[in-house]
């Protein structure tokens, strides 16, 4: 079967990783509290140095999602996916989720991080994550400060029902969250089977399920909808020999531990089977197409 980058008109699709290490994931948030993470073991600038080795052997630029508490510890790691050509954007300080925040904090925490990253790479930052995709029907607020900061785009929208996330009623693909300002929203991606929506950009979706499932719904948005998708993962990912957390909840440990030694070779074949690069240029793209 020919690889989806054979054939002409294919779209661009947006590739990122959410810079942070494996005790700051959201599912993990009730048994690991943030006082703890300094005494903790921080794998991720291994992982990110296996993850752009992973994308210098494909020739891929990509998107760097980073934590301020994550740059402030480890500039040299940030400092190498600039150099690399690699977009540094913000996925706020410490993964608080937004719709914890009010517009005040929320300023603060996007402030914060920008000068964080800024003064390391020194490159605007323009694109912004929210940590656990927290903007939803909760915090129409969120988009409205982005926008008085200045961001181009934010890719923090889940556009399906998940337990941990998620906005059902959004719209699947790019649009314009605040009327009259720039600002692009690029939901991460999902597939549409039967009406029903799925998480189809990575996540569980991908590292817990066949690689086919994923490459099926990345081929539906692309060939079938001629519409570029959003795929994210994190460096923990790429990291089987990881510390096991104790005391999480079942489900949350399946989530992130199942498949770990898979991920590797499941991304080799998803960066090689579709044409992938940085969300800025996706979002100056899409931001040409949305009304
Ligand atoms: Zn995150």
């Amino acid at each position: 079967m020919n690889a989806v980058t054979d054939f002409p008109g294919v779209p661009v699709n947006g590739l990122s990783v959410d810079v942070e290490d494996w005790f700051q994931v959201g599912a993990f948030e009730t048994v690991v509290a943030r006082e703890a993470w300094e005494g903790l073991e921080c794998r991720v600038e291994a992982n990110c140095e296996r993850v752009l080795e992973l994308f210098a052997a494909h020739g891929i630029k990509a998107t760097f999602f980073t934590l301020g508490w994550i740059a402030e510890r480890y500039p040299a790691t940030i400092e190498a996916i600039a150099a690399q050509g690699h977009e540094v954007a913000s996925h706020g300080w410490d993964h608080k989720r937004v719709f914890t925040l009010n517009p005040s904090s929320f300023a603060d925490d996007l402030r914060r991080t920008r000068e964080t990253l800024e003064g390391i790479t020194g490159q605007p930052v323009t694109g912004y994550r929210a940590p656990s995709f927290s903007i939803d029907a909760r915090n129409p607020w969120a988009h409205e400060v982005l926008v008085e900061h200045g961001y181009r785009y934010s890719s923090s929208v889940a556009p399906v029902a998940h337990d941990h996330y998620g906005w059902p009623e959004a719209p699947r693909f790019a649009f314009r969250p605040v009327a009259g300002s720039p600002l692009i929203e690029i939901p991460v991606t999902t597939a549409e089977v039967a009406g029903r929506r799925f998480a189809a950009g990575g996540g569980g979706f991908f590292r817990v399920l066949p690689y086919a499932l994923s490459r099926w719904a990345i081929r539906q948005v692309n060939a079938r909808e001629g519409r570029p998708a959003v795929f994210y993962f994190h460096p923990w990912e790429v990291d089987p020999e990881q510390p096991r957390v104790a005391g999480a909840p079942l489900r949350s440990r399946l989530r992130h531990y199942t498949n770990l030694s898979r991920m590797h070779g499941k991304l080799e074949r998803l960066l090689g089977e579709f044409r992938w690069g940085r969300m800025d240029a996706l979002a100056l793209r899409e931001a040409a197409l949305v009304a």
